[in-house]
């Protein structure tokens, strides 16, 4: 393949070596972790030393850590109305979500629809406190959801305010920290959360495997799938070692290098940013005035359309994406953006730039190059449809 360049982090990073070394060994193990022989006692160990690695990168306990097979099942798992705090056996009745979250946790989990509520954020992408405030007296046991970091924007919540109003209100809040895990704190503590949920192949570890991670007096009553007695009862099924080994691998990886790939992320991230405005500056950049992850650009000119854009930017070597999700190839309006009250001619334009450790000054220049031949031609081409 021609020389490329790999914009889109946030979709999926690549795998990280540790990872990968991780993985190779870990196939080449035949035991079954469920098993009492020296096989089986061998596979666990694996899977306990990975669980160890995601309890640290969270500054969690390691049996308090459940692994799933992606965020969007984490997800799923933790937005149960049987969520039994300090043994309170008296469930949850109404989940609170913010309008800019994954489709995963916007779905409500296994709420009914109608105990479901969606909450405003601000046009910056900034859950509104005050709306979170005044909807929690509707509830008396509350369960809120809201995401550490956007995978659109890189917009991050002010979590830990977040959580002391949820507690307050005798609520519990879970936490999609899958975007900002590896890039900015996730400390459980930290944030107050009592709930997090991570997803392996955002922070270099292999697809198909994710985490909740629960805080130390918090049982989760209602298991997703049943059947055997893996992981505590919490998820049945024989775990997938060779990723759960790989994702833990990756967690420890990203935890050692984070202060440093933040900075020099956020420092060719800028760079972006600048050039971008300085080639065009009728650019748009969404949730600029708020904080946001250090990797993370959603941007566009007035005019452009995403679709145009990425398959243009894919033909010179640069793999970015729209700022919506893309399912079957096909882009669908953001509602991220749609919550912030960003016109929807503009937000068919959202190009989303995300980088992340291995990103090298040639790529971030190709990419320079890039925009300003790809933006204006499409712009010209489509004045002249107009
Ligand atoms: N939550 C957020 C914020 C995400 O960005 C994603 C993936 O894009 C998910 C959840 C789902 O993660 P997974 O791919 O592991 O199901």
């Amino acid at each position: 393949m021609a020389e490329r360049a790999y914009f889109d982090w946030n979709a999926t990073a690549p795998l990280r070596l540790e990872a990968r070394a991780a993985m190779l060994a870990a196939l080449d193990l035949t035991g079954n972790a469920s098993s009492v022989h020296a096989e089986g006692r061998a596979a666990r160990a694996l899977i306990e030393k990975a669980r160890a690695q995601v309890a640290a990168l969270v500054g969690g306990v390691a049996r308090n850590v459940t692994f799933t097979a992606s965020a969007t099942e984490a997800n799923m798992l933790a937005l149960t109305p049987a969520l039994e705090p300090g043994g309170r056996k008296v469930p949850r009745d109404r989940l609170f979500v913010s309008a800019t979250e994954h489709p995963s946790v916007r779905s409500g989990g296994r709420f009914p629809a109608e105990a479901v509520d969606e909450l405003p954020v601000t046009g910056d992408g900034l859950l509104d406190l005050a709306a979170l405030e005044r909807s929690l007296q509707q509830s008396e046991r509350p369960l809120v959801s809201v995401m550490l970091a956007n995978n659109e924007t890189g917009v991050t919540q002010p979590i830990a305010a977040i959580a002391a109003i949820v507690h307050a209100a005798n609520g519990l809040l879970h936490v999609d920290a899958v975007q900002g895990a590896g890039r900015i704190d996730c400390s459980l503590s930290d944030l107050g959360a009592d709930l997090i949920s991570l997803s392996s192949h955002k922070l270099g570890g292999p697809q198909g495997a994710g985490a909740l991670v629960r805080r130390e007096d918090l049982h989760i009553a209602a298991p997703l799938i049943r059947g055997g007695g893996q992981e505590r009862g919490a998820r049945a099924g024989t775990e997938n070692i060779a990723a759960i080994a790989g994702f833990g691998a990756a967690c420890a990886a990203a935890d050692a290098a984070r202060k440093a790939d933040a900075g020099r992320m956020a420092a060719l991230r800028d760079r972006i940013e600048a050039e971008i405005l300085r080639l065009t500056p009728q650019a748009v950049i969404f949730g600029r005035g708020a904080a946001r992850l250090p990797n993370t650009s959603l941007l566009t000119i007035p005019g452009l359309k995403a679709e145009t854009a990425i398959i243009a930017f894919d033909l010179k070597g640069i793999a970015v994406s729209s700022g919506a999700a893309c399912s079957s190839g096909t882009v669908q309006a953001s509602h991220v953006l749609a919550a912030m009250g960003v016109e929807p001619a503009l937000a068919r334009g959202a190009i989303r730039i995300s980088l992340g450790w291995s990103t090298t000054e040639h790529e971030v220049e190709s990419l320079i190059n890039a925009w300003m031949t790809v933006t204006s031609s499409l712009l010209k081409k489509h004045a002249n449809a107009a």
